[in-house]
């Protein structure tokens, strides 16, 4: 049988618009007829308020508890508790109980590979599962690891992200052992603005840095007002801002995130 491939969105860097990528790519790999399932990562839960949830703590089921029957081995339906978005994705809702689950995770026994376990009840229902991860390399962030094929990192184009990278691909290297076939699929450049030479600079430097080893995608993500304001409606920026740069970007970004393929053999990376 055939699994969808799943992506963690990871940058331990905050505001480098994980969320809002993993939203607009999901809503984008939903367009172009792909079944998706989004997994709020993020005890935050701002990637379940900005597809529509804002009252996220008086959700009955949510990530935290799916990943607290894994660990105490009791019967389910994995897929009671999955909401399900009117632009075509299904959403695994996350609140602030997360953060309680970084805590008992560290206890458990398979306290690393807890959503792997619970994805690969759910996983065979999808052609993606695409992981918005917190902004820390904690617990929750390497169960996403290790749960991944692969992993998309947002950077923001005006800084220069060198430090933070090199810890991110360590951990990344250390979850590798858990996960062998986790690959980076590459670098995404956000919050770029076009009228300033800073992101092409900076993308050159990255390139000249990481463009060996990692691929950058040759789609930048624009900012824009817009889009910023798209995380409080409840919508994609292809639904809220129909036509514009930022929605062109994500629908160009998503053609190359489909261009990497999408399902994966059953027992590849996700033994
Ligand atoms: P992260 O999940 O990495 O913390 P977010 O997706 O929450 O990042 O984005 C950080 C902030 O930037 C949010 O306020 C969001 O609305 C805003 N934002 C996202 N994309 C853009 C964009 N293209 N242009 C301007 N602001 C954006
Ligand atoms: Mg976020």
């Amino acid at each position: 049988m055939s699994n969808g491939k799943v992506i963690a969105i990871c940058n331990q860097k905050g505001g480098v618009t994980k969320t809002t990528t993993t939203a607009n790519l999901g809503i984008g790999l939903a367009m172009q007829g792909k079944k998706v399932l989004l997994v709020d990562a993020d005890p935050q839960g701002d990637l379940t308020t900005a597809l529509g949830w804002p009252d996220n703590d008086s959700l009955p089921v949510t990530l935290t508890t799916v990943m607290d029957n894994i660990i105490h081995e009791r019967d389910f339906d994995p897929f009671e508790g999955i909401l399900h978005h009117d632009e075509g994705v299904d959403l695994l809702p996350s609140n602030i109980e997360l953060s309680g689950m970084e805590m008992t995770l560290v206890t458990a026994m398979s306290r690393e590979i807890t959503l792997r376990e619970y994805l690969n009840r759910v996983r065979h229902q999808y052609d993606y599962v695409i992981i918005d991860c917190m902004p820390s390399l904690g617990m929750i962030t390497i169960n996403a690891l290790a749960a991944a094929n692969s992993v998309i990192v947002p950077v923001q184009a005006q800084y220069l992200p060198a430090k933070g990278m090199t810890q991110l691909m360590k951990t990344i290297g250390k979850v590798k052992k858990l996960n062998p076939a986790l690959k980076v699929d590459g670098i995404l450049l956000t919050l770029a603005d076009m009228r300033t030479n800073l992101a092409r600079l900076t993308a050159e430097t990255i390139q000249r840095q990481y463009g060996g080893v990692l691929k950058i995608y040759k789609t930048q993500i624009p900012i824009a007002v817009k889009a910023a304001e798209t995380s409080t409606t409840g919508k994609s920026i292809f639904a809220y801002d129909k036509g514009s740069k930022v929605a062109q970007a994500y629908a160009d970004f998503t053609k190359e995130v489909l261009a990497d393929g999408a399902k994966t053999k059953s027992k590849s990376a996700v033994r």
